[in-house]
């Protein structure tokens, strides 16, 4: 069979080989140039689509290509040149691969390279360099300027040639500023392409404290200094985000000799080490074997979805165990998809538990090796079930049966950098190529899904009670109304709950809903909040680090005395939402061990999980956090839930803000009574009669579900249409505006004169939300329409028209737009 197999593999690429002609995509091409490039094969060079080949670009360097196609004959008469090279003998794509590669490029507009970027890791990106050696027996002339002379001298003992930044770094000489050319001009030094692998990039630079002692320190260096003293490391990130001191300052310190810069490399193991720890299988209840049957129908029609609709403790990942073993019984392989790994160590735990080394981990926080020898794994047919974040949806599993996408609503499935992909929508897709089985599960699923189900779209299977004895908490409204007091304060009512729970040493729950909030700086003379000098953001105070700073560019500044603008001295800071909770609680019940978790306590990459567990572990009585409290935990002791101020989400600007709401408090009211222990929710809120806040409370996710499918249809939001938004970036924000203008205009004559029949609704130009991030100005226009070819090509036109090309103006066009510009 294997000998067959690599006849036919041996068979294709002869046959490809004749092929003379490959379309080349070409990397660091810019959206307007980004198109497939003819060269021509040079005789004796199998080159198959999905391989990478080095090829003559412009002037300069050669650049990577990715060869998409092959054909006979070029498309147009003129003269090609040739692939210049071949670093990998195998493609890297797959036929699967370049079948994605081309639905990314055509319907989320990104670049060919872009696509590219999450079907292969990071760490098997190649780049072109150029390296130099010494041409020996010449005699150089007297007269050459200094730094001729040094990089000779350099590359005299060589015996490989040196790359131009390599030359650079050991002369301390900028690349731009080597006279290369000028020598390789006077015959002295020869140049030659050269192909690297980039791995290593990204590996996280640490700083450490050196033996020596220092002798003279800049206050801002003492501040460094001291803090390495007492943590010992840190990344040079967080060490700049704690003292608020650039990079500079810590690359001084390593320049005296008082601390060192080391890379950290690998940072943790993706799987628990050992043997697998053997768990029982569970056995299914009547409910999940019922949902399991429902599901399983799916698998057998091929090529479908299946929409799982559980109520949280329901044990939806029972049911996801019970699908991947039978797959796998099958013979096939198994994906699943996670919102947030951080949050969800228990997910892998229990897969591992079952399917030990068969099991890949694919997320954003292990190191560029883990996950390329993951990627490498998983290539040789070695892993039987991926877990993983988003870009796990592209492993390259062959065989591939199953992709379950648990809690399918998170926004954290759709991607906001190009390519700007859905996970959920490459599931469905992958499924349906492999005729296998797609699951999306959710005890919120999101509108979009519920309304493909009810239609027939996707098969709904239900798990509509707890597992066990448990049974959903019982939750009750506090209308604030009633208590006049801050939003982040407790009620009296909660207080006494919070008692009861501590006399009985059960755990508790609390939620600030307040998205990206936390504290501003408020003259109190002239009302102004002290703004971002690059954003158009007020900066918000840090109590970890006690600084100013900017949540979207990193801007750090200390906290002034006076007020900028009017030079009063009545400057007002007040901690976070959480902080003050943590406060009204110390203040309250001095003994209650009290954890926080927020953006400043979660900030090193593990925190979560070890604050989660010392949770977990009863360490703590209570926990209070912003949203990232809400999933996915399960604890026994938890029976109590407080929502501070739940109505703060439900007016964002975003058609999903309701949805959103909704699922947040129905997730953490989950969260309590999970087993034998019933759980007890509070809704503090303004707005008790509202019907979001009201259904939540009941927990009705299908009256939520119908009134606002109703509201979705009525105002033409998704499933009824798709989102475009046509972003346009750049520094000068009357240039970005008038290319802004300009795209409106041309999209106004295009759907006039050439797409009259393209069912489509122009929102306009407008401003972003927060029009000014890191310096850039940014506007949108906002389109109603459905994905069709036609809808696609005109968005693609809009991309590369002279009418908005404009230096400095960047456009972007999102095909799943909900909200975040
Ligand atoms: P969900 O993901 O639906 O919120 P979980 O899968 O976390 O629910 O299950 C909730 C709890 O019930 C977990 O502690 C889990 O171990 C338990 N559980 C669920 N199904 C079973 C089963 N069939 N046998 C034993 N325990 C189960
Ligand atoms: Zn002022
Ligand atoms: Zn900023």
């Amino acid at each position: 069979m294997r000998g067959l197999q690599n006849v036919k593999t041996l068979l294709q690429r002869g046959q490809a080989a004749l092929k003379t002609i490959a379309k080349i995509a070409v990397e660091k091409a810019g959206c307007r140039f980004d198109k497939l490039y003819d060269y021509r094969i040079p005789e004796g060079m199998a080159v198959t689509p999905g391989m990478r080949v080095m090829v003559p670009f412009g002037r300069g360097q050669q650049r990577v290509g990715l060869v998409v196609e092959t054909a006979d004959a070029p498309a147009a008469d003129i003269p090609l040149k040739n692939v210049a090279a071949l670093p990998e003998d195998e493609p890297i794509l797959n036929e699967e691969g370049l079948w994605l590669l081309r639905w990314l490029k055509e319907n989320t507009f990104c670049t060919w390279f872009d696509a590219l970027s999450v079907l292969i890791p990071a760490g098997y990106g190649l780049r072109g360099l150029t390296a130099w050696s010494l041409i020996r027996g010449v005699d150089a002339p007297e007269d050459l300027e200094p730094a001729a002379l040094q990089i000779l001298a350099y590359l005299r003992p060589r015996r490989r040639p040196a790359a131009t930044h390599e030359i650079a770094d050991a002369l301390g000489i900028e690349q731009r500023r080597l006279p290369l050319e000028q020598l390789e001009a006077l015959g002295l030094i020869r140049s030659e392409n050269v192909v690297e692998r980039r791995v290593g990039d990204k590996t996280l630079r640490m700083v450490r404290l050196t033996e020596a002692s220092p002798e003279k320190l800049t206050p801002k260096q003492q501040q460094v200094y001291d803090l390495l003293s007492q943590v010992g490391c840190g990344s040079v990130r967080e060490i700049c985000y704690f003292t608020g001191v650039t990079q500079g300052v810590v690359e001084k310190l390593v320049q005296q000799g008082v601390a060192e810069f080391y890379e950290q490399e690998v940072l943790r193991t993706p799987l628990p080490t050992g043997a697998a720890p053997a768990e029982e299988r569970p056995t299914l209840t009547e409910a999940q074997s019922a949902a399991m049957a429902t599901l399983w129908q799916g698998y057998r029609e091929g090529g479908r979805t299946g929409l799982l609709y559980g109520v949280t403790g329901s044990g939806k990942t029972s049911v996801y165990l019970a699908l991947a073993e039978r797959i796998l019984a099958e013979g096939k392989r198994a994906i699943v998809l996670v919102p947030e790994i951080s949050l969800t160590p228990q997910t892998i735990r229990r897969f591992y538990a079952i399917f030990g080394r068969k099991v890949a981990v694919i997320h954003s926080a292990l190191s560029l090796s883990e996950r390329l020898d993951e990627y490498k794994r998983i290539r040789r047919g070695a892993v039987d079930v991926v877990v993983g974040t988003r870009s796990a949806v592209f492993a390259p599993v062959e065989n591939l049966g199953l992709i379950i996408v648990d809690e399918e609503q998170e926004h954290t499935y759709r991607s906001e950098q190009s390519p700007r992909y859905d996970a959920r929508e490459i599931a469905r897709m992958r499924a349906r190529r492999h005729g296998g089985l797609c699951v999306l599960a959710s005890a919120t699923p999101s509108v979009e899904s519920m309304w493909r189900a009810e239609k027939g779209e996707y098969l709904l299977a239900k798990l509509p009670e707890r597992y066990g004895d448990a049974v959903l908490p019982h939750v009750t409204i506090l209308d604030l109304k009633a208590e006049p007091m801050a939003a982040e304060a407790l009620s009296e009512e909660l207080c006494e709950e919070l008692l009861y729970n501590l006399e009985r040493k059960e755990q508790s729950i609390l939620l600030v809903n307040r998205r990206g909030y936390s504290a501003v700086a408020m003259c109190m003379s002239c009302h102004q909040p002290l703004e971002c000098p690059h954003c158009s953001i007020s900066l918000k105070f840090h109590a970890a680090n006690s600084r100013l700073m900017c949540h979207y560019c990193g801007y750090s500044t200390e906290v002034p005395k006076v007020c900028p603008k009017c030079g009063s001295r009545m400057m007002r800071y007040s901690g976070t939402g959480t902080q003050k909770v943590e406060e009204a609680l110390r203040l309250r019940f001095p003994a209650a061990r009290v954890l926080r978790m927020d953006q400043d306590t979660t900030l090193r990459k593990d925190s979560h999980e070890r604050l989660l567990s010392a949770f977990g572990r009863g360490e703590y009585d209570i926990l209070v956090g912003t949203q990232m409290v809400a999933k996915g935990l399960d604890f026994p002791r938890v029976t109590l839930v407080g929502v501070l101020t739940p109505d703060q989400s439900l007016f964002a600007e975003d058609f999903r803000s309701y949805e959103r709401t909704f699922s947040l408090i129905t997730q953490v009211v989950g969260r309590c009574g999970r087993q034998e222990l019933p759980g007890r929710a509070y809704l503090q809120t303004y707005q008790p009669d509202h019907p979001v806040i009201t259904a939540a409370a009941r927990q009705d996710y299908l009256y939520f579900f119908r009134t606002e499918i109703e509201a979705r249809r009525h105002l033409l939001y998704p499933p009824f249409c798709r989102l475009y938004c046509i972003g346009f970036w750049g520094e000068r924000e009357g240039d970005v505006q008038r290319t802004g203008q300009a795209a409106l205009t041309l999209l106004e004559r295009l759907l006039r004169e050439e797409y009259p029949q393209l069912p489509v609704r122009v929102l306009g130009l407008s401003p972003a939300g927060i029009v000014k991030v890191a310096g850039r100005y940014r506007y949108k226009i906002l389109i109603k329409g459905k994905n069709t070819a036609p809808m696609r090509e005109l968005l693609g036109r809009l991309l590369t028209a002279p009418e908005t090309d404009c230096k400095g103006v960047a456009i972007t066009i999102d095909p799943n737009y909900d909200s975040g510009m």
